[in-house]
C-alpha cells in the first residue's frame, strides 16, 4: 500500500518541508494542503512551500539555510544548486550564557552494570590494549595480538578482548610543534581510557620520537596496583632491545608482559553502578535530511535523560555545529564556557583557513543525495543530537573530560578522529546516527548505531540497532525512541547485549588528529 503523501517541516516558520515518503513523490502530487509538487523530489529532499523570491532566504529549523539563486515557485524541489549558502556566523558580539534551560527533574534510580576502576572510573567493556608509540611496531604487535588471542585469552574468561592501539604518529613528525601536544595527549588519554582498566602496556621500537617516556611521563598513569612489591615502571616492550634476538623472541616478550595484564584484567568483575557513570560520546556520519527530524533529535531527547541521570554526554564534530555556534553560546552554563567554545571554533577556523578551506568543505556528495544543501542544514540537524540541556563544559582535543554534565567536545566532523578524541575524552559508549548508512565501529567502546529512516534499518537490519525512522514513519515519537535508547544504553553498557557492531566485530582503525607539520 502506497502511503499518502507525507512532508514534515520542522519550524512554523519554515518555508520548505522535507518529503518524507519512500521514493519520494512524482510531480503533480498534491499534498495534504493542497500543494502540488511541480517537479519530482526524492525522499528527504525539500519542497518550496510558498513562491520564494530570488535572493530570498530559504528557511529550515527556523534558520536561513541558504538564499535563493533565482525565484522558486511554490512545489518546486529546492535543492543546493538553487541556493547561496550563507556567510559563517561572526565569532563576535554572540549571545552568551542568555538562555537559561529549564532546570529539569533528576532522572534516579537507573543503573548498569560496570567495571569499577581504581582511579573511579567506570568501563563498559573489559579489554587489554596495547599502545603502541610508533607505527613501525604494528606489524609486530598485530602478530602477538593474534597469538594472545589464540593462546592465552581462552585462560582468562572475563576479558572481553586485546586491542592493538595502532596508530601512525611518533616519527617523521615535527613533535616540538606547539599543535603536536594534541595527537601526543590523544594516544596517552587513550591508553587510560575506562575499559582498559588502568593496565597499559607499551609496544616501543626505540629510535621513534615520541618515546615512551614523553608519551607517558610517570605520574600520567594512576597508581592501580597498591601492593608494596608493585612495580612503579612503565611496562614497555623495546623491540630494538639488544636482549631480542629475532622476530620470535619480541613476540615472545610481549606475550609475557600481556599475560601479567590479563591476569588483572581477569579479576575484574562488573557491579551496579549509577547510570551517572556513563560517558557518552555522540556524532553522526553518512548524514542525510532525516538525521535532523528522526536520529538526531531522539539522541538529543536522550541526551537530556542522560545528563538528568548525572551523567557525562560529549557532542562534537566542530564544523557540523559552527554554524549554530549562537545556539550553543546562549546554551553555555557560564560566560567562561561560552568563551572556551568560542575560543575552539575561532582555533577551527584558523585551521582550516591555513589550509585555504572553510566549513563548506563539509558536506559530501551523499549528504547531498540525502537532501542536505549544505553545511548550515547538516549543521541544524547535527547540533539537535546535544539536547536542550545547559552546556557545562568544553574539552580541547585529545585531552580528558573532567566533568559531568553536557560538553562540547571540540573535534573534526570525522568519524574515526571524532570516535578516537572522544576515546582519549574517556568515552565508555557511543552513539552514532546514520541516514545514508555506514557500517562504522570501534575495538575499544560499544557503538550503538541508530538509522534515520526506516528503509535503512530495514536493508541493514544486522547493522543498525535502532530505528528512528519510524518517528517519520509516524509509528513512533522522538520520546519514544529517546526511551528505547536510553535503556539500549543501559543494556549494551552492561554488557548483556552487544550492538551489531560488536557482533561482527567491525572495527575502524584510531585516527590520531596532528594538525601539527610532518617533516
Ligand atoms: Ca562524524
Amino acid at each position: 500500500m502506497t502511503r499518502p503523501p507525507h512532508t514534515i517541516r520542522m519550524h512554523a516558520a519554515d518555508n520548505v518541508a522535507i518529503v518524507a515518503n519512500e521514493g519520494g513523490l512524482p510531480a503533480g502530487t498534491v499534498l495534504a494542503d493542497g500543494l502540488v509538487l511541480l517537479d519530482k523530489v526524492p525522499q528527504a529532499h525539500k519542497v518550496a512551500l510558498v513562491d520564494i523570491p530570488e535572493g530570498g532566504a530559504v528557511r529550515r529549523y527556523d534558520v536561513p539555510i541558504g538564499y535563493a539563486i533565482k525565484p522558486i515557485p511554490a512545489g518546486s524541489w529546492v535543492h543546493e544548486r538553487l541556493l547561496h549558502m550563507p556567510e559563517a556566523r561572526e565569532l563576535e558580539r554572540l549571545p552568551i550564557a542568555t538562555v537559561k534551560p529549564p532546570a529539569q527533574e533528576p532522572l534516579t534510580g537507573y543503573t548498569f552494570e560496570g567495571y569499577r576502576n581504581p582511579d573511579g572510573s567506570v568501563g563498559t567493556r573489559n579489554i587489554l590494549a596495547i599502545t603502541q608509540t610508533v607505527q613501525c611496531v604494528a606489524g609486530v604487535t598485530d602478530f602477538a595480538v593474534q597469538r594472545i588471542k589464540a593462546e592465552l585469552l581462552p585462560r582468562y574468561p572475563n576479558v572481553d578482548d586485546v586491542v592493538a592501539l595502532e596508530h601512525t604518529y611518533g616519527c617523521g613528525v615535527a613533535i616540538d610543534a606547539p599543535d603536536a601536544a594534541i595527537p601526543i595527549r590523544t594516544l596517552r588519554n587513550i591508553s587510560l581510557n575506562p575499559n582498559f582498566g588502568g593496565e597499559v602496556m607499551v609496544v616501543s621500537l626505540g629510535c621513534e620520537k615520541l618515546q615512551p617516556e614523553r608519551l607517558l611521563p610517570p605520574g600520567a598513569i594512576p597508581v592501580v596496583d597498591q601492593r608494596a612489591d608493585a612495580d612503579p615502571a612503565l611496562d614497555v616492550v623495546c623491540l630494538q632491545d639488544d636482549a631480542y634476538v629475532g622476530f620470535m623472541s619480541m613476540v615472545e616478550s610481549i606475550l609475557r608482559q600481556a599475560e601479567h595484564h590479563l591476569a588483572r584484567l581477569n579479576a575484574r568483575r562488573r557491579e551496579t553502578v549509577p547510570a551517572s557513570e556513563l560517558v557518552v560520546g555522540v556524532q553522526c556520519g553518512g548524514s542525510d535530511a532525516f538525521s535532523g527530524v528522526t536520529a538526531n533529535p531522539a539522541v538529543g531527547f536522550c541526551t537530556d535523560l542522560l545528563v538528568r541521570a548525572g551523567a557525562t554526554v560529549m557532542f562534537s564534530e566542530v564544523t557540523e555545529v559552527r554554524d549554530g555556534i549562537d545556539q550553543l553560546t546562549s546554551r553555555a552554563n557560564t560566560p567562561e564556557v561560552a568563551q572556551a567554545m568560542v575560543a575552539q571554533m575561532a582555533w577551527y577556523d584558523a585551521y582550516l583557513a591555513r589550509g585555504q578551506v572553510d566549513r563548506s568543505a563539509n558536506t559530501t556528495p551523499g549528504n547531498k543525495q540525502g537532501g542536505l544543501s549544505n553545511i548550515v542544514e547538516k549543521a541544524m540537524g547535527s547540533i539537535v543530537k546535544s539536547g536542550r540541556s545547559a552546556i557545562s563544559g568544553v574539552v580541547a582535543p585529545g585531552d580528558k573530560a573532567t566533568q559531568k554534565g553536557l560538553l562540547y567536545a571540540a573535534t573534526p566532523a570525522s568519524d574515526f578522529i571524532c570516535g578516537t578524541l572522544q576515546l582519549a575524552a574517556g568515552m565508555n559508549l557511543h552513539v552514532f546516527t546514520t541516514g545514508r548508512g555506514t557500517p562504522y565501529g570501534l575495538a575499544e567502546v560499544p557503538v550503538i548505531k541508530v538509522a534515520t529512516r526506516s528503509e535503512l534499518a530495514r536493508r541493514w537490519h544486522d547493522l543498525m540497532d535502532v530505528n528512528a525512522g519510524r518517528i517519520a514513519d509516524g509509528e513512533a515519537g522522538i520520546e519514544d525512541v529517546g526511551w528505547e535508547l536510553f535503556h539500549l544504553m543501559l543494556e549494551v553498557a552492561s554488557g548483556r547485549r552487544k550492538t551489531w557492531a560488536e557482533q561482527w566485530k567491525l572495527h575502524n582503525a584510531l585516527v590520531l588528529f596532528n594538525p601539527a607539520p610532518v617533516t
